[in-house]
């Protein structure tokens, strides 16, 4: 796999498009140094437009007549030439957005592949025939693919995020124009280079890395016909008006602001081993991670004690060293907005435990120390807002019933844990949380379970057998019924 550090083309109907004279071109920062990476070429709205017309295109050749074993076959291809590549494309990332190196080895080293081989298989089904004996017709239901996928991807998981509409869209049949940020728009190119090694068809899968307004053109393009976004709730609002407008299938996976409830019974040694993963990871700026962390009155001083201990002892570094926990933000912009949440929560009256500002030994790159906040009131902004940084709220309740209340007193419900030493307590809490998933003294995406939120975090679910179904357009075919008489 080709990791090259300066990408001046495009991938479009499987080739390299040279950057028009009207496109921009964006350096790509390293989280950790703040020194130039490399660079790349943004698209403009000649760019969006060939690459939709070659998605558009692609369906009209072999991809379009290809049976679900043949794209599957595709997809696997592709999948062992991510995996080939996984510990190059995993370090990349976490240069481009300070993730720590065994998180993103798992999220954006290996699982593109486990997306793929998981759908490769769910497509070798699908054209297996669905024919149900009716009333007035023998229907038989087919499944064909929804058409031109635009893919519209952030830059904190940004293979992993690609993958969960990529792997779908293919195993249906689409033809996708994946559309990644500027933070990170290098590693998106592992997509183009698997694409090439599997010889998939031209046009199939299109690679244009590029900013808001070649989002915003992608998405609105007369040549798409659904959208998968996965971002901020802002944009997501936006697109979604826009979807709405156009009558267009659309996802959004979108922010969130999730809780943990630890109730009076639970094993505190073990919620505080798993808080790095869950409440903090990718320093933070992960959609579900679990911020706001509930603790019973009864509780109250000794969890403080206990996350702020914790949180205070958590290896901040160079995201490529094994031994980091915390690494730097994406940006200058991002560490400015996390430090100004922090001032928020100081002015707001939440006493600040750890943390609160940028580490005295990091001086390059965009560095915040891992931060906490005791005494916070649900209704305070550092509780209400998605922060996307290494922010921590503890807030106190009185009794069960109060903890469901403030876990659902949100904007939000992507995610949400429970950490109790009694299982039926744990699935009584879950299953009164309001959210699209929630783990019992654990917290981890797989592959097989839907993912998504309810309320401000989204619509629709990604993976799963869920996770296929928008990308699929249902048509029912019927015939005479089988009179019972003949
Ligand atoms: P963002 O919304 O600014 O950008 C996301 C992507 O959308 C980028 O590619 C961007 O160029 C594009 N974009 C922005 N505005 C657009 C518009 N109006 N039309 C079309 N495209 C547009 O988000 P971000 O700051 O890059 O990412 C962080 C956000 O993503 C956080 O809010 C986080 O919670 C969310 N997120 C959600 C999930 C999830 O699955 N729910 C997963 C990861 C991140």
């Amino acid at each position: 796999m080709d990791i090259s550090r300066d990408r001046d083309t495009f991938f479009v109907g499987g080739t390299w498009l040279p950057a028009s004279a009207a496109s921009n071109t964006t350096e790509v920062l390293e989280a950790a140094t703040g020194k130039v990476l490399g660079s790349a070429a943004l698209a403009g709205s000649a760019e969006v437009d060939a690459a939709v017309s070659a998605a558009r295109e692609a369906l009209g050749g072999p991809w379009g007549a290809s049976s679900g074993a043949e794209r599957a076959g595709a997809m696997r291809a592709m999948a062992t030439s991510l995996q080939a590549g996984g510990k190059e494309i995993a370090a990349l990332v976490s240069r481009e957005n300070g993730m720590p190196r065994r998180l993103s080895l798992g999220a954006n080293g290996f699982f593109p592949s486990i997306a793929l081989n998981y759908y490769a298989g769910l497509a070798e089904h699908l054209d297996d025939e669905d024919l149900r004996p009716g009333a007035l017709s023998h229907v038989s239901v087919r499944r064909e693919p929804i058409g031109v996928v635009a893919a519209v991807v952030p830059w904190n998981y940004p293979m992993g995020l690609a993958a969960m509409k990529i792997a779908p869209a293919l195993a249906a049949g689409c033809s996708v124009v994946l559309k990644p940020p500027p933070e990170t728009a290098l590693d998106a190119y592992a997509w183009a280079d698997a694409a090439l090694q599997a010889g998939l068809p031209a046009g199939v899968l299109n690679v244009i890395p590029g900013g808001r307004d070649a989002g915003a053109a992608l998405v609105a393009h007369p040549g798409v016909d659904k959208v998968a976004f996965t971002g901020s709730t802002a944009a997501g609002r936006a697109i979604g008006e826009i979807c709405g407008r156009l009558l267009r299938p659309v996802t959004l996976e979108l922010g969130g602001k999730s809780a943990a409830i630890v109730t009076d019974d639970a094993d505190l040694d073990a919620f505080v081993a798993a808080l790095p993963d869950i409440c903090l990871p990718n320093n933070g700026q992960t959609c579900h991670a679990t911020t706001r962390i509930l603790a019973p009155a009864s509780r109250y001083a000794e969890i403080v004690d206990a996350v702020t201990d914790t949180v205070r002892g958590l290896q901040v570094g160079d995201p490529l060293e094994k031994t980091t926990q915390i690494g730097p933000l994406v940006s200058a912009a991002q560490r400015s907005r996390v430090l100004g949440y922090i001032e928020t929560g100081k002015s707001g009256g939440a006493r600040l435990t750890t943390g609160g500002g940028v580490p005295a030994d990091h001086s390059l790159g965009w560095f915040i120390e891992p931060t906490v906040f005791a005494d916070v009131d649900n209704a305070m902004t550092i509780a209400r807002e998605e922060i996307f940084g290494p922010v921590l709220c503890v807030l106190s309740y009185a009794d069960d019933d109060e903890a469901i209340a403030i876990a659902n007193d949100s904007d939000y419900g992507l995610g949400g844990t429970v950490w109790t030493a009694d299982p039926e307590r744990g699935a009584a809490l879950a299953s009164r949380m309001r959210t699209g998933s929630v783990g019992i003294n654990h917290y981890a995406l797989d592959v097989v379970g839907p993912f998504g939120g309810v309320k401000a975090s989204g619509l629709g679910r990604e993976l799963g057998p869920e996770g296929l179904a928008p990308y699929l357009a249902l048509k029912s075919v019927y015939r005479p019924p089988v009179r019972a008489d003949r």
